[in-house]
């Protein structure tokens, strides 16, 4: 382990940028033979990866040979997606100067859904399975996103993680991607792609739509436009309300359970889709149907296994032919395993071969898209808007990670530059750092957020 980089790391808050904000120290402190860089970007719409693979190449492979260093790793895979042509010439000419040191290779992957998660991508990368409920760390392999790497390479030279690079999709004016200071506003963050602006052809206001923070499969509706942009929004998406993905986020969890009481015929059709089944783990979304549904004896293990579930979303918004949401029962049946602290013996399988026809099975992008009422935008391009936006006041979150908040370590009044230090990891925990994303004086400090006013 390279004691210095994963101090730098640590020091400038680096956390997993394409999930739910991993603290990326903690992942260099472990020793694996393969660091898998995911660039698939597998979400519809979003273009960040891509765009930061087309932009930052150079930088994004010196992150990627900074965490092999790290993790004593052999071998870089860059996965990314087959149509991402700029990106993989970019990558090329980036790869170069390595090639001597370094055994490094382009991956290109066919677009399909989920590629990009982490257990899916180690199997198509290495043809390693992660145990049930495991790490790829299991398997000896490293997974981070193309933005946490470039943001490692930034560690090294001092600089903290303060920006987000993010698409902005769907009715907007000026479709596009761009750096946005932490604790931005979504609100002021649509203003600089023109705000929002229904299709000439339609009869709809600007009221009639709904901001998707994230992607259409794994993210989720803003309550509010005052919500702050973090380190792990990769994007926002203005959708029509009845658009089947904001129908969907904005279901309750009772009303999928109620839907699903009344109606499953047990076609199995989402457990034949579930990517977790076709890679060999015991999870077959019916059966939880089933159990729940008509209470039969019921198959225990086929509850619990709501563990092995990534909540990518699939049965619910693609498999399901009445509409139904397995993902909402293991969503829920997870919460209560853990208010129940049950200590998982079960899932733990190794000994397990991909499904046959997984191959055959596997969702292509396209249709998906198609599925989701989503053809209308397929084709936008989001260009990279290098501009230098700059927010009046950012309300930065104290909490933009998986661990324990950081702690403020700056009170009204304070005046701060861009990344400065202004909250901390707690002593002992699981956590990162937080800085300041523009220049001022701050302005309110509470429990969960710091505002600065420039
Ligand atoms: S696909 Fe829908 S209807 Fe078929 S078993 Fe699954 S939940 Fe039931
Ligand atoms: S959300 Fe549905 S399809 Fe995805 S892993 Fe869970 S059960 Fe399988």
């Amino acid at each position: 382990m390279d004691q210095n980089l994963v101090k730098a790391v640590r020091a400038a808050g680096v956390v997993g940028a394409g999930g739910a904000g991993f603290p990326t120290h903690v992942k260099l402190a472990s020793q694996v033979d393969t660091v898998i860089v995911n660039g698939v970007e597998c979400d519809p719409l979003l273009q960040c990866d891509q765009r930061l693979m087309e932009s930052r190449a150079t930088e994004m492979v010196r992150g990627l040979q900074l965490a092999m260093q790290a993790t004593g790793a052999e071998r870089g895979i860059l996965a990314i997606k087959k149509g991402y042509r700029g990106a993989a010439a970019a990558l090329r000419r980036a790869i170069e100067p390595w090639r001597e040191k370094l055994d490094l290779s382009i991956l290109p992957l066919e677009s399909r859904y989920p590629a990009g998660d982490e257990f899916v991508l180690v199997y198509e990368a290495t043809g390693r399975l992660v145990p049930e409920t495991g790490l790829p760390l299991q398997v000896g392999c490293l997974v981070q996103n193309v933005q946490t790497l470039f943001n490692i390479a930034r560690a090294t030279r001092g600089a903290a993680v303060t920006h987000r690079l993010l698409t902005i999709a769907g009715a907007v004016a000026q479709p596009k991607t761009l750096w946005v200071p932490v604790g931005t506003s979504i609100r002021e963050t649509l203003a600089w792609a023109g705000g929002i602006q229904p299709p000439r052809w339609s009869s709809r206001t600007p009221e009639d739509y709904a901001v998707v923070v994230g992607g259409p499969m794994m993210g989720r509706v803003a309550p509010d436009l005052d919500e702050p942009v973090t380190k792990t929004t990769s994007g926002l998406l203005v959708l029509p309300h009845d658009n089947v993905v904001v129908r969907y986020m904005t279901r309750s969890r009772t009303s999928w359970v109620r839907r699903g009481i009344s109606t499953c015929d047990q076609c199995r059709d989402c457990t034949v889709l579930c990517p977790r089944y076709l890679l060999g783990h015991d999870l077959q979304p019916h059966e939880v149907m089933r159990a729940i549904n008509y209470g039969l004896a019921r198959p225990a293990d086929q509850v619990t296994a709501a563990l092995l579930c990534c909540e990518c979303r699939l049965c619910e918004a693609y498999a399901c032919p009445l509409e139904l949401s397995p993902m909402a029962y293991y969503v829920s049946i997870k919460q209560e395993l853990r208010e129940q602290q049950w200590v998982n013996e079960v899932h733990k399988r190794t000994d397990f071969e991909p499904h046959p026809f997984r191959e055959y099975r596997l969702v292509p992008t396209h249709r998906l898209i198609a599925r989701l009422g989503l053809t209308e935008w397929q084709d936008q391009v989001c260009a990279l808007d290098e501009s230098d936006h700059r927010p009046s006041q950012v309300t930065i979150p104290l909490q933009q990670h998986i661990g324990a908040p950081a702690i403020a370590e700056v009170s009204v009044g304070d005046r701060v530059e861009v990344g400065d230090r202004i909250a901390h990891i707690p002593e002992g925990k699981l956590g990162a750092n937080v800085h300041a994303s523009i220049a001022g004086k701050v302005v309110r400090v509470t429990e969960t957020t710091i505002e600065i006013r420039a």
